[in-house]
């Protein structure tokens, strides 16, 4: 027994507009509340588009819900000539309270370095929000073996000279690229053995009240019928969930994996 709050982040990534973003927030908080759930067993964060957060503060403000919300990405800089770029202010003015950066869809189509990473999570935690910093092994590292130092690899060189402190505050999602809107999940096992990695790393890097602390997630087809048994595992904080939290009611289920 930990006393880490589990957490189920819903990486929405392009999808859903501003009206079917209202929609979406307004059904999962139904299907919540119609189940009894207790946020303090589990804190539920959605993660829309940019586009959208405005409308789910609105939505979440007048209903007054406990449900977080956040942003999938953020820039390094605080404003000027950054075209399309998104602050921190920007987002904190949202009333954002989570940031993703470093999914491996911006490190393959973006190009976003580990250096790039740490900085976002630096900017964010700097801002008042918590980064969820996420990392993954693609299908040859996996299969050559070597997945456990590559993941360790990047976390490491994110989080070069933070404190011990600052750690414990953010959150990391280990979330294996082959197993990324895939439909394949890796074993509970798969997911325990580097979340449990990263648990020893920290530990022997920051220190017991640090590893301790940190929650850690998994990501890769995490739904339903699999949600219990990754929660099981005793390294595994809560999942990043992206084609299952676009529907209210599979995300609500997956948030009451303790019922
Ligand atoms: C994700 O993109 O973070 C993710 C885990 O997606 P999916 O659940 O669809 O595999």
């Amino acid at each position: 027994m930990n006393n880490r709050t589990p957490l189920m982040a819903g990486n929405w990534k392009m999808n859903l507009d501003h009206l079917e973003a209202n929609h979406l927030v307004q059904g999962l908080a139904m299907a919540l509340s119609d189940a009894g759930h207790d946020y303090s067993k589990c804190e539920v964060l959605v993660i829309p588009p940019f586009t959208d957060i405005r409308s789910v503060q609105t939505v979440v403000e007048a209903d007054n819900l406990d449900i977080k919300y956040g942003a999938q990405d953020v820039s390094i800089h605080d404003n000027g000539a950054y075209t399309g770029e998104i602050s921190t202010d920007m987002l904190t003015k949202l009333g954002c309270s989570y940031v993703v950066m470093g999914h491996s869809e911006r490190r393959e189509y973006h190009g976003e370095s580990d250096e790039l990473v740490g900085a976002k999570a630096r900017k964010v935690l700097d801002a008042g929000m918590t980064p969820i910093l996420c990392c993954g092994e693609a299908l040859e590292i996996r299969k050559a073996g070597t997945h456990v130092d590559f993941v360790l690899g990047q976390i490491r060189a994110a989080l070069a000279g933070w404190s011990a402190e600052d750690v414990a505050k953010i959150v990391i999602a280990y979330e294996p690229i082959w197993a990324i809107g895939t439909g394949e999940t890796a074993t509970a096992e798969d997911a325990q053995e580097v979340c449990g990695a990263i648990r020893a790393a920290l530990r022997e890097d920051f220190g017991d009240a640090t590893a301790d602390s940190t929650r850690i997630l998994y990501g890769g087809s995490a739904k339903p019928a699999n949600i219990k048994e990754l929660m099981a595992q005793a390294d595994i904080d809560g999942a990043l969930v992206g084609g299952a939290s676009l529907k209210a009611d599979s995300f609500a289920e997956m948030a009451r994996f303790y019922a």
